[in-house]
C-alpha cells in the first residue's frame, strides 16, 4: 500500500469522525421532526359518533343523524363564527383579577382587564379564563404555527417541498380557506408570510421594530370594529403587538404597561358589546414574559400565557367546579377545539386534545340535537364530550400511524402500550353499542372510563413527542463537543508530528497503526452495541443513529491516547514546543484570529454583522503579512541594490516602476480594492435593516422592468464580460506558460470546451432575463437545453483532467536540436520557454519512491551527442491542473448564483491570486536562509504555514457572504435548483435539487477548497521579486515537487487536514454558543442557524477535500508515467 493511498483513508477517516461529532451534536440540539404535508378531511378523516343504541331510543344501532360517508366534523359545531384576539405576550397574571389588593396598591399589569373579571363573575356558563401553556421556544413566529397547526416547534423541518416560510403542514387557516370559509385578519404580519392570500381581507403591520408600541395596536383597532360589523366573515384575526413591545422595551412593571392593558381592555369591552350570538371570541396571549419583558426561552412566566373564551350563547353546561382560573390547558389544544366547534376537520399533525368542557352543550347540527336532546343531561353532556374526545383521538391516532411509517423515532414499547389504551376506550364504547336508555348507571360509568381513556391517550402521545421531539438532549450535545474537541486536538497533534523533521521512515507505518487501530475500535464498539441488541434486551430502545454515532467517540478518545503513548518518551513534548515556537509571527496572529472568530460566534450582534466583519478580518490578515515580511524585504534589497549600483537614482521612474517593491504593493492595492468591491454583493439579513440596502446584483435580471432595460443591458454585458474573462485568462495564462502546445485532452478542454461553456451559459443568462411574458412561451425543454449543454461541456472539462491531466508538450527530435543550439540560456530564463529535463539517464534509474538525495546522481555521463529532451509547459504541470479544475467548477457555480455574480466570482478570482503572488512572495522571503541548500529549500517550500491556511479560510467565509448568502434560512437561493432543470422533478431526480442549492449556497467555499493544492504549488513558480537569479532548482519549477512524490504527498495531506481544522474550529465555536445559548432568545433565529450553515460547509468542504485528494495523486503519477515513457523513449 502507497504512502498516498494511507493519507487518503486518513483523510477520509478523519472526515467521517468530524462528520460523526457535528451529528451527534445535531442530533441532541436540533428539535428535528418530520412535517407531513397531507391534510385532514372530513369525508376520510373523521369517525361518526360512537354507534349506541341509547342515543336513537329504540331499535337502530346507529344514530339517525349522520349517515356513514357524510361529514362528521359538523357534529360536533358549535358555533359559526369565532373571533380570535392575540394580544402578544399576554401573561396569565395580567388577566387573572386579584380582588384582595386594592386598586393602588396593584402593580402596573395587575387587574387592568377589568372586563374579563366582570364576564367571569356576571355570566359565568358564557366565560372561561385558563392559563394557557406555551411549548417553548417562546417565539412569535413557533407559537403561531404552533396555535394553528397544533404540532409541536421545529427547526430543521424535513418537508418534501420549498415553500419558503410558508407553513407546509395542515392547519386550521387552510382548512377554513379549503371549505370556503371566509377569514379576515389585521395585526403582526408575521401571519401574512405564514398564510400566503388565505384571508380575503387584511391589514399587516411590520412587528419589526420592539421600540414602536402603538403603530400596530392602533391599525388593529381602526379596523377591527368595521370588520366585526361587516359579518361577511368566519373567523376573523386580530393580533395585537403593544403589550410585547411594551415589554421589551419598559418591562411589565412600567406604568406603560398599564396604559397598554386598559388599552386592550377597552378593545375586549368593545368586542363583547358588538358580538352576536352565533360567535365564540378568544382571546390570549402566544406566551408570557420574564420579570424583565423578554420571552424566548421555558420559564414559567414565559410560557404561561392567559386564555380567555366567551361567547354570548352558553360555552357550558357544567357546573360551577370547573371554574378554576388557574386550570392549564396547552397552546395546541386551541387548535383542535376551535376546530371542532366550527365543524371543521382537526388538522392532520395537531397533537392536542380539545378543551372537553366546550363541547358539552348541545351541537348546532339539527338531527344530532334531536337524537340528545332526549337523553337525560347528565347522560348528553357525557357523551357529547366523549363524541369530541373521540373524534381527537382518531385524529391523533391516524397521525402517530402515518408518522411511525416513515421514522421510527418512537420508542416501541411506549407507542404499543398507547394504542392498547386508545383501542380499550373504542372497546368499551362498541361493548355499550347494546345498551338502552334504561341501564343508566352502567352506561354513564362506561362513558366515564372512556372519556379518561381518551384523556390518558391524547396526554400521553403529546408527552412522548414532547419528550422525543421538543427537548435538547444535553447528553448527545456534549458527546458531540467532545467528539469534535478530541478529533481537532487529534489532527493538531497529527500535523506536529508530521511536520517535525526527522523520522520518515517510521511515519507511514505509525500512520497505518494510528488509522487500524481507531478503526477497529469504532468497529468493535459497534458491533459490541448490535450484539447487545441481537441477543439481550439492553440498548433495544435506541435509535440506529445512536448506534452508529456513539463508538465514534472511543474511538477518537483511544487514537489521542495512542499518539501521546507513541511518544510518550519525551519526544512529545519537544515536538509539540517546536511546532508552536518555530511559528512565525503572521502565523501566531492569524491563529489568534481563527480562535477569536470562534470564540465570537458567542455574540448575536457578531454574527448578525460577520459579513462586515469577514472583510475586515481579510484586510488585516494581508496588511499584518505586509508589514511583517513585505516591507522588511523590500527594505534590504533596496540596500542591497544601493550598494551595488550607486549610480542607480531612486528617482528614476524607470526604476521605480520596475521596483519589487512596486509590484508587491500593486498586489496589496488590488486585493484590497477586490475586498472592497466585494461588499457591493452582500445581502441583508433581517437584523441589519434598516442600516443596510440589498444589492441590486441579487435581483434577477428579469424582474427589472421596462424603463429600466438600460440598466438590464448594461449589467448583462458586465456580467457576460467578468464570465469570458475566467477562461480567457486561463487559457491566456496556460499559454505563456507553455502548456497548451500539446493535444491532451486537458488542454483541448481549455481550448474548446470551456469557452464554449461559457459561451452557453451567457446565452442561457440572456434567455432567463426575457421578460416573463415572452418565457412562457418558450417549450420547457427550450429553456433548459442552454443550461444542459454548459453542464455538459463542464463535466467533458473535469473529465479530461481525470483522464489525461498532463498539459505539457514534448518538442520532437528535429525541433529540438534547433531549440538547443539556439542557446540555453534563453530556453530556461523565461517561464514561458520550454523546460528542459536535466539528466534523463540519472533519473530514469531513479526509483520514485527514493528520496532525492540518495538518487544516483551525476556519475554517469551524457553520451556525445545527446540532446536533452525539451519539454513545454513541465514547469507548471501541476498548477494547470489545478487551475483549469478551478476555473471549471468556477463556472460551474458561477451559472448556479445567476448572471448578478459574475462580477463577484471573477473578484473572488481576482483577489485568490493576488493572495497566492503575495504569499508566494513572502513564503520565499521566509526560507531565504535555507538559500545556500536549494534541496531543503525544495522542501520547506512544501510546507503551508498557518497564515496562509488560515487567510485562505477566511477568505471563503468572505466571498459566502459576497455571493449573496447569509446564515439564515430566508437567504437560501432556492431558485437556483431550477438551473438546467424545468417543472417538477421525477422521485428518483429529487436530489438534484437539493445538490444545485448546496452547490449555490456553499460556491465559495468549495470554490477555495477545488484551489487549495495551489498554496503548495504557487511558490515553486513565482514569487521571485526579490531574488535576483534563478538557481538550477528555480528553472524546474513545479517539476520540484515531483522529485520526492512521498514528500509531496505528506504534504498535500497536511495541507488538507490543516484546512479542515481550521474549519471544524470555526464549528466547534459555532456548536459551543448554540448550547450555551440554547435557551437564548435568538437561538432559533440567530445561533442555531449559524451552527447549520457552519457545519454543512465544513460537510461539503471535507467532501470536497476528500475528492480533490486523489486528483492531486492522479495528476502527480501521470506525471511519474509520462517521465518514465519519456526516459525510455530516450
Ligand atoms: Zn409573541
Ligand atoms: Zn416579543
Amino acid at each position: 500500500m502507497g504512502i498516498g493511498i494511507k493519507l487518503f483513508a486518513f483523510l477520509t477517516w478523519l472526515a467521517i469522525l468530524y462528520a460523526i461529532g457535528i451529528a451527534l451534536f445535531t442530533r441532541g440540539f436540533l428539535l428535528n421532526r418530520l412535517e407531513i404535508s397531507r391534510s385532514s378531511d372530513c369525508e376520510t378523516d373523521s369517525v361518526p359518533f360512537p354507534s349506541v343504541r341509547f342515543l336513537s331510543s329504540g331499535s337502530a344501532h346507529k344514530s339517525e343523524g349522520l349517515t356513514d360517508n357524510q361529514n362528521h366534523c359538523v357534529q360536533h359545531q358549535r358555533f359559526s363564527k369565532a373571533i380570535i384576539l392575540v394580544i402578544d405576550a399576554l401573561r396569565h397574571d395580567f388577566a387573572v383579577f386579584n380582588e384582595s389588593l386594592r386598586a393602588s396598591k396593584s402593580l402596573p399589569f395587575q387587574n387592568k382587564l377589568v372586563t374579563i373579571r366582570k364576564l367571569l363573575r356576571e355570566k359565568p356558563h358564557h366565560s372561561l379564563l385558563y392559563k394557557f401553556i406555551a411549548d417553548p421556544p417562546t417565539t412569535t413566529l413557533q407559537r403561531l404555527k404552533g396555535l394553528t397547526t397544533g404540532s409541536l416547534p421545529t427547526f430543521v423541518d424535513a418537508s418534501s417541498n420549498f415553500a419558503g416560510s410558508e407553513i407546509v403542514e395542515d392547519n386550521v387557516i387552510s382548512q377554513l380557506y379549503k371549505l370556503g370559509k371566509r377569514i379576515t385578519f389585521m395585526g403582526d404580519d408575521t401571519w401574512e408570510t405564514l398564510f400566503k392570500d388565505k384571508f380575503i381581507r387584511s391589514f399587516p403591520y411590520p412587528s419589526f421594530n420592539v421600540k414602536d408600541l402603538h403603530t400596530v395596536d392602533n391599525g388593529v383597532i381602526s379596523h377591527l370594529m368595521p370588520e366585526i360589523s361587516r359579518n361577511d366573515w368566519t373567523v376573523l384575526i386580530g393580533h395585537f403587538l403593544g403589550v410585547d413591545h411594551c415589554g421589551h422595551r419598559f418591562g411589565p412593571y412600567h406604568s406603560a404597561m398599564a396604559n397598554k392593558l386598559t388599552q386592550m381592555d377597552d378593545v375586549i369591552r368593545g368586542v363583547i358589546e358588538d358580538m352576536d350570538k352565533d360567535t365564540i371570541l378568544f382571546v390570549f396571549g402566544d406566551h408570557g414574559m420574564t420579570p424583565t419583558g423578554d420571552h424566548g426561552g421555558d420559564s414559567a412566566d414565559e410560557v404561561g400565557a392567559a386564555l380567555f373564551v366567551y361567547s354570548p350563547n352558553q360555552l357550558f353546561e357544567e357546573d360551577e367546579k370547573i371554574r378554576d382560573e388557574t386550570k392549564t390547558v396547552s397552546q395546541v389544544d386551541f387548535v383542535p377545539t376551535l376546530s371542532l366547534l366550527l365543524g371543521l376537520p382537526i388538522p392532520f399533525s395537531n397533537l392536542g386534545s380539545i378543551i372537553p368542557e366546550l363541547f358539552t352543550t348541545l351541537p348546532k347540527h339539527d338531527s344530532i340535537t334531536k337524537d340528545m336532546e332526549r337523553l337525560p343531561k347528565e347522560m348528553r353532556v357525557l357523551f357529547s364530550k366523549v363524541a369530541a374526545l373521540r373524534s381527537n383521538a382518531h385524529q391523533v391516532n391516524t397521525y402517530i400511524e402515518t408518522y411511525s411509517k416513515m421514522s421510527n423515532e418512537f420508542p416501541h414499547a411506549e407507542s404499543s402500550k398507547l394504542l392498547e389504551v386508545f383501542n380499550k376506550a373504542e372497546s368499551i364504547l362498541q361493548n355499550m353499542s347494546s345498551l338502552t336508555k334504561d341501564s343508566h348507571q352502567k352506561v354513564l360509568d362506561n362513558l366515564q372510563d372512556a372519556e379518561d381513556l381518551y384523556k390518558v391517550y391524547l396526554s400521553g402521545v403529546k408527552d412522548m413527542c414532547i419528550r422525543i421531539w421538543a427537548q435538547f438532549d444535553m447528553m448527545s450535545m456534549i458527546l458531540g463537543l467532545i467528539c469534535t474537541g478530541a478529533v481537532i486536538l487529534f489532527c493538531w497533534m497529527l500535523i506536529a508530528r508530521t511536520q517535525s523533521a526527522g523520522d520518515r521512515s517510521t511515519l507511514s507505518s505509525t500512520l497505518e497503526t494510528l488509522l487500524l487501530t481507531s478503526f477497529c475500535v469504532y468497529a468493535s464498539f459497534l458491533t459490541l452495541s448490535i450484539v447487545l441488541i441481537l441477543f439481550t434486551d439492553e440498548l433495544e430502545e435506541a435509535s440506529v443513529s445512536t448506534i452508529v454515532l456513539l463508538p465514534a467517540i472511543p474511538s477518537a478518545l483511544v487514537t489521542i491516547a495512542m499518539i501521546f503513548l507513541h511518544f510518550l518518551d519525551g519526544q512529545l513534548g519537544y515536538i509539540l514546543r517546536t511546532h508552536i515556537f518555530r511559528n512565525s509571527k503572521e502565523s501566531i496572529f492569524c491563529g489568534i484570529l481563527t480562535v477569536a472568530n470562534a470564540a465570537l460566534y458567542t455574540s448575536n450582534s457578531y454574527i448578525v454583522q460577520e459579513s462586515y466583519v469577514s472583510t475586515y478580518i481579510v484586510q488585516s490578515i494581508i496588511i499584518f503579512w505586509f508589514i511583517c515580511t513585505g516591507l522588511s524585504q523590500s527594505r534590504t534589497t533596496k540596500e542591497a541594490l544601493t550598494k551595488k549600483t550607486k549610480i542607480e537614482k531612486s528617482r528614476d521612474i524607470g526604476h521605480l516602476i520596475t521596483h519589487p517593491r512596486t509590484f508587491l504593493i500593486l498586489f496589496l492595492v488590488v486585493f484590497l480594492v477586490c475586498v472592497r468591491f466585494s461588499t457591493y454583493f452582500f445581502a441583508c439579513r433581517e437584523e441589519q435593516y434598516p442600516n443596510c440596502e440589498e444589492s441590486t446584483f441579487l435581483r434577477p435580471l428579469a424582474s427589472f422592468t421596462d424603463e429600466k432595460s438600460e440598466y438590464r443591458h448594461y449589467r448583462y454585458f458586465v456580467s457576460v464580460a467578468c464570465l469570458a474573462m475566467l477562461p480567457a485568462s486561463l487559457s491566456y495564462w496556460l499559454n505563456k506558460q507553455g502548456n497548451l502546445n500539446g493535444t491532451s485532452a486537458s488542454s483541448l478542454s481549455i481550448t474548446y470546451a470551456l469557452p464554449a461553456a461559457t459561451v452557453c451559459v451567457c446565452l442561457h443568462w440572456g434567455l432567463q432575463s426575457l421578460p416573463e411574458k415572452i418565457l412562457d412561451n418558450i417549450p420547457g425543454w427550450e429553456q433548459v437545453i442552454l443550461a444542459r449543454v454548459a453542464y455538459g461541456l463542464l463535466g467533458i472539462s473535469l473529465g479530461s483532467l481525470l483522464f489525461d491531466p498532463m498539459c505539457v508538450y514534448l518538442v520532437p527530435k528535429k525541433d529540438r536540436l534547433k531549440l538547443a543550439n539556439s542557446g540555453d540560456s534563453s530556453v530556461s530564463d523565461d517561464a514561458a520557454a520550454p523546460k528542459v529535463v536535466e539528466r534523463p539517464k540519472g533519473m530514469r534509474k531513479r526509483n520514485p519512491r527514493q528520496p532525492l538525495e540518495e538518487a544516483p546522481s551525476s556519475d554517469g555521463a551524457d553520451p556525445p551527442g545527446f540532446i536533452p529532451p525539451i519539454v513545454y509547459g513541465l514547469g507548471t504541470v501541476f498548477s494547470s491542473g489545478f487551475l483549469q479544475g478551478g476555473v471549471t467548477v468556477c463556472l460551474l457555480l458561477a451559472m448556479l448564483l445567476g448572471d448578478g455574480f459574475a462580477p463577484a466570482v471573477l473578484l473572488l478570482i481576482c483577489q485568490a491570486m493576488m493572495f497566492l503572488e503575495l504569499y508566494a512572495v513572502i513564503r520565499r522571503a521566509h526560507l531565504k536562509v535555507l538559500e545556500m541548500f536549494p534541496g531543503l529549500m525544495q522542501l520547506g517550500l512544501l510546507q503551508v504555514p498557518w497564515y496562509a491556511i488560515a487567510g485562505w479560510g477566511f477568505m471563503a467565509n468572505q466571498y459566502f457572504f459576497a455571493t449573496g448568502h447569509h446564515a439564515t434560512v430566508p437567504s437560501i437561493r432556492f431558485e437556483s435548483a431550477f438551473v438546467g432543470f424545468y417543472g417538477d422533478f421525477p422521485k428518483y431526480l429529487y436530489f438534484v435539487p437539493a445538490l444545485l442549492i448546496t452547490l449555490n449556497t456553499f460556491a465559495s467555499q468549495i470554490l477555495f477548497a477545488v484551489v487549495l493544492p495551489l498554496l503548495v504549488v504557487w511558490p515553486y513558480t513565482r514569487g521571485r521579486l526579490f531574488e535576483k537569479k534563478k538557481t538550477e532548482e528555480d528553472r524546474k519549477g513545479e517539476m520540484n515537487m515531483h522529485l520526492n512524490p512521498d514528500e509531496l504527498r505528506i504534504a498535500m495531506f497536511q495541507l488538507f487536514v490543516q484546512y479542515m481544522v481550521f474549519h471544524a474550529i470555526q464549528v466547534f465555536g459555532t456548536m459551543l454558543s448554540a448550547t450555551i445559548h440554547r435557551r437564548h432568545l435568538m437561538t432559533w433565529k440567530i445561533f442555531a442557524p449559524r451552527f447549520v450553515f457552519q457545519g454543512a460547509s465544513f460537510l461539503v468542504v471535507s467532501i470536497v477535500l476528500v475528492v480533490m485528494y486523489p486528483i492531486f495523486i492522479r495528476i502527480d503519477m501521470a506525471l511519474s508515467k509520462w517521465l518514465q515513457r519519456l526516459f525510455d523513449e530516450v
